[in-house]
């Protein structure tokens, strides 16, 4: 059982995703609590202003600290135990597959926060973040699409999510390898036909070449991993 907060400007926008597919049934069968609150019902302003220019000057405007820090105390309130508190945020460390399987074994509450906007007071990020996360080297408009791609990808590996963890061993980036192609049926289609030894029933067969197929899938197309399993 894992919890999951999530703090942003946009609720709706996260609850389309989050009640839907496979989020929406672990939610459903209680294997993930997933809660979302408006940063905006944590500000003391009559208009619920969450932002305001930043100091020197430059263009945008800036997420507040105060009422991230408020939902933040609030939330914090609910649990016994401290939260683990990420930002996502383009200068964070880039979401992988092992920090995914981390997050899922992360005993705390996961607080996530969405920045909007040119981002978030840097001394609220101090005072109460763990960890910055990114999911990849460009810029977003928000944190609420990073904040959905990180809990599909922690979410699919709480035990009992998946019908067996062997879904997910064999997937691309659980060992450092990519995936090896897979087939379905009709057994020829458009002239192709499916490997011979997909069709053998010699399992020992069948592993060896998923495992050399993974091995060649991977050095073509990202021969940077290839070198990372072989220094392991
Ligand atoms: N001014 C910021 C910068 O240059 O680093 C970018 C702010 S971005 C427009 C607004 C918010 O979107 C960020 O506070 C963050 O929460 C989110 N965001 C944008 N790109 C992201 C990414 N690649 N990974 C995670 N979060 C991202």
């Amino acid at each position: 059982m894992i919890n999951i907060n999530i703090a942003t400007l946009f609720p709706d926008m996260c609850e389309s995703v989050l009640t839907s597919s496979m989020i929406g049934r672990a939610r459903r069968s209680g294997l993930v609590n997933i809660f979302t609150y408006n940063i905006r019902d944590f500000t003391d302003d009559k208009h619920n202003r969450v932002d305001d220019a930043p100091y020197g000057g430059g263009k945008g405007m800036l997420m507040q600290a105060d009422p991230i820090y408020k939902c933040f105390e609030y939330v914090s309130k609910i649990y016994p135990e401290p939260m683990h508190v990420i930002y996502l945020s383009p200068k964070g460390k880039t979401l992988t597959q092992h920090k995914a399987l981390e997050l899922s074994k992360c005993k705390r509450p996961l607080f996530l926060i969405c920045g909007h906007y040119e981002g978030i007071d840097q001394r609220v990020i101090d005072e109460i973040v763990d960890e910055e996360i990114s999911i990849g080297d460009y810029v977003l408009t928000g944190g609420e699409l990073p904040a959905m791609v990180l809990v599909d990808a922690v979410t699919r590996l709480v035990p009992g999510v998946l019908a067996s963890s062997e879904c997910y061993q064999e997937e691309s980036h659980f060992s450092g390898l990519l995936e090896y192609p897979q087939y379905t049926r009709p057994e020829i289609w458009h002239g192709k036909k499916v490997p011979e030894v997909l069709i053998s029933g010699h399992h020992a067969n069948i592993e060896e070449w998923k495992k050399q197929q993974s091995i060649e899938v991977t050095k073509q197309k990202r021969p940077d991993l290839l070198d990372l399993v072989q220094n392991k």
